[in-house]
């Protein structure tokens, strides 16, 4: 059988996968480290998510002397045995790890460390010893009495490679220590344990002597970095009994927290969360494999560097990106009132994850792991916020335009301007709402976020906006103005011209005078409601006065074609040559001088088209004050047409009054004509 999801490569190959057995052979004979320890310290072992409620225990001692049987008592694990009858192993070699039947316990059990001569068995003999050294808090020491004794051997050696690898680990004072828990098998009680504990403390302290060590380790005695415990297990088959009750006392040591010499204490925890010991054990191995330094304060760092790194991504994108994906509807323009809310909640939230996993590592690596995983969840989140800024920007430009609008609207109907007012009013409850809908977005913590940018922005689109709507207003207001400014002036116009006589050009242009104004005081009036400065009071006037004027002109020339001019000139004649002084129709007798009649209506009409022909400045009062306020009229209107001249005071051209008198003699001639047929007509009678 083969390890499901490994390769079918040789090598690769480890023992005896079981689903049933909690047995794992961590290390295989290739000394290949097993790739599946993560998802038995998740599925099969329920280990991972304990934090640094799990402990670890190691084996330690010479081939065959029971060390697995033990384990399997003590633990309640299905490590393999000897077969007694034909003394045959059937384990493969390596390390096996197997968690305890009732505790949160990891135990090693090292196969095939006989300490033999081989270079081969001794080079996995170190490697193990240093493996389980790096990651146990006890090593269980197993040897048989009647080898305590004997100061040499095999199991000198061991205790020797214990030793001396142990100054490989870089442990500084302080460091968690190891637990080296001595079992002697095959206790006789002849020798009391505290004699043999005795000779064994002082093989240690003699072999720690010689130990070549390196300088700043020099001073350090055994006891840094050690603490021992001894206990002797009586014959299995002689004295099963004494050895079955031994076992069950050494059970509860292991396996019972409220036992007094419970031997898992806290101050042997590697510090290990459990979510990273496969990551931990790995890095271990692999740096043992390549004989190279085992530094476990780095590799402490190191760890917390994968794992914290590995947390915040399972975190991201297991929760994080999930959790705001809601807050993507900014993308279709939308605002989203709970966009700071969710983003806070699940910040925060993912942040709590984090720290669950991530805060048992080295505290500065985890610290600063934390900011780096705020930092890319604000990141991820910060396109999002400029768009719902953006989005914002727009929904209160279209809020303000609006509320503005209703004011407008609302003046024009009154008559009554407020521009400046209600611009003031719509400028400061959007600002409002801008900024608090703003505020309330933004990520707590997150220094970069600002709204300022979109704000500005806003201002200017604010600006514009309402730079147009006065421009409209203001051309509205001013335009109405003049309609009913001009619609007067013509009305009266028309009027006075109608009537003729010598003082129609008085009466002309005092409606003109008279319009203008009232106009003047309309715009006036009006305009304060727009807070204008008095330049742009000024060119309003300007332009008020000027197209007043140029519809004075245009209702003149209206007023004044042949055609017209001719029904005023037969007028005016008819009424001097057919009517009396009184009004009534004349009859002609043979003696009436009609000749004379006919002379003086002709004359009364050319006068009067002379008076329309132009306007006479002695006669209309036309002064020079009102040609001068229409060179400024024009000038501020930058009009360049030559609309205003002094010959625009002549109505009509020297060519057109030919035409109009040659159209009204013909007129007058058949007037006349007219009448002397009807003089000799009433002779005739
Ligand atoms: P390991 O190689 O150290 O793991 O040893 P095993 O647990 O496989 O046991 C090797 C042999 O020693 C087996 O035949 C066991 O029955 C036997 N054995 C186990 N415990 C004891 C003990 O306490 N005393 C003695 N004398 N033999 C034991
Ligand atoms: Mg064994």
């Amino acid at each position: 059988q083969t390890v499901p999801g490994s390769t079918p490569d040789a090598e690769l190959r480890f023992s005896r996968f079981d689903p049933k057995d909690s047995r794992l052979q961590i290390i295989n004979d290739s000394k290949l480290f097993s790739p599946i320890v993560t998802e038995y310290m998740k599925k099969h072992w329920g280990l991972a998510d304990k934090g640094f409620d799990y402990n670890v225990v190691a084996v330690f001692g010479s081939q065959s002397t029971g060390k697995s049987t033990l384990l399997n008592r003590l633990f309640g694990t299905n490590f393999d045995v000897m077969n007694e009858s034909t003394g045959r192993q059937q384990t493969t070699k390596g390390i096996w790890v197997s968690k305890a039947e009732d505790t949160n316990t990891l135990v090693l059990d090292v196969e095939g460390t006989d300490g033999g001569e081989r270079f081969e068995d001794q080079d996995f003999e170190r490697k193990s010893a240093l493996f389980s050294l790096a990651i146990s808090e006890v090593v269980i020491v197993n040897m048989y009495e009647n080898n305590v004794g004997l100061y040499n051997g095999a199991n000198l050696g061991l205790l020797k490679t214990v030793l001396d690898v142990n100054l490989q680990l870089f442990q500084q004072a302080g460091s968690p220590k190891t637990c080296l828990y001595f079992v002697i098998r095959d206790f006789t009680s002849q020798t009391p344990l505290s004699k043999l504990s005795e000779t064994l403390m002082s093989y240690l302290e003699k072999i720690w002597a010689g130990l070549s060590k390196p300088d700043t380790k020099k001073d350090y005695s055994i006891h840094d970095f050690f603490t021992f415990a001894f206990v002797g297990l009586p014959h299995k088959i002689f004295a099963r009994d004494a050895f079955e009750s031994a076992v069950t006392q050494l059970r509860h040591k292991f396996t019972d927290r409220n036992n007094s010499e419970y031997v898992f204490v806290p101050a042997l925890h590697k510090r290990v969360p459990a979510d990273g010991f496969s990551t931990f054990a790995k890095g271990i191995w692999d740096r043992i494999v390549a004989s190279k330094d085992l530094d476990l304060p780095t590799q402490t760092q190191l760890l917390a560097e994968h794992r914290c790194e590995e947390i915040s991504k399972e975190v991201f994108e297991g929760y994080f990106v999930g959790g705001v994906k809601s807050l993507k509807a900014v993308e279709s323009g939308k605002v989203l009132d709970e966009f700071g809310e969710t983003a806070n909640d699940k910040v925060k939230e993912s942040l709590v994850l984090f720290d669950k996993d991530g805060s048992r590592y080295n505290s500065s690596v985890y610290e600063r792991k934390r900011i780096e995983f705020f930092n890319k969840m604000a990141t991820y989140l910060l396109p999002l916020f400029n768009q719902q800024l953006a989005n914002l920007s727009k929904k209160t430009l279209e809020s303000f335009t609006t509320s503005l609008a209703a004011g407008l609207a609302a003046d024009e109907a009154s008559g009554v301007f407020n521009f400046a007012s209600h611009m003031e009013t719509a400028l400061r409850s959007s600002e409002a709402a801008f900024r608090s809908a703003a505020i309330a977005s933004t990520l707590e913590g997150a220094l970069d976020w600002t709204p300022d940018v979109q704000f500005n922005q806003f201002l200017i689109e604010i600006h514009r906006v309402s730079g147009d709507k006065r421009r409209e207003a203001v051309e509205r207001m001013v335009g109405s103005v003049q309609k009913v400014v001009v619609g007067a002036m013509k009305d009266t116009v028309i009027a006075k011209l109608n009537a003729g006589g010598p003082l129609m050009w008085g009466g002309v242009i005092d409606a003109y005078k008279d319009n203008v104004v009232f106009g003047i005081v309309q715009v006036q009036k009006r305009g304060a409601g727009f807070e204008a400065s008095h330049e742009e009071i000024e060119q309003w006037k300007g332009n008020l006065q000027w197209q007043t004027w140029t519809g004075l002109l245009d209702t003149l020339k209206d007023e004044t074609k042949d055609e017209a001019m001719c029904a005023r000139l037969k007028n005016i004649f008819e009424s001097k040559f057919r009517y009396d002084e009184n009004g009534v129709p004349r009859l002609w007798n043979l003696e009436d001088p009609i000749d004379l009649y006919f002379a003086a209506a002709c004359e009364e009409a050319e006068r009067a088209l002379n008076t329309y022909a132009r306007i006479d400045k002695s006669i209309t009062l036309l002064g020079d004050e009102i040609l001068e306020d229409q060179c400024f009229a024009r000038n501020s209107q930058h009009e360049t047409k030559k609309r205003f001249d002094p010959a625009c005071i002549n109505i009509i051209s020297s060519g057109r009054l030919q035409n109009i008198r040659d159209r009204f003699k013909k007129d007058a001639d058949m007037l006349f004509m007219e009448a002397k047929r009807s003089m000799v007509v009433t002779t005739a009678k």
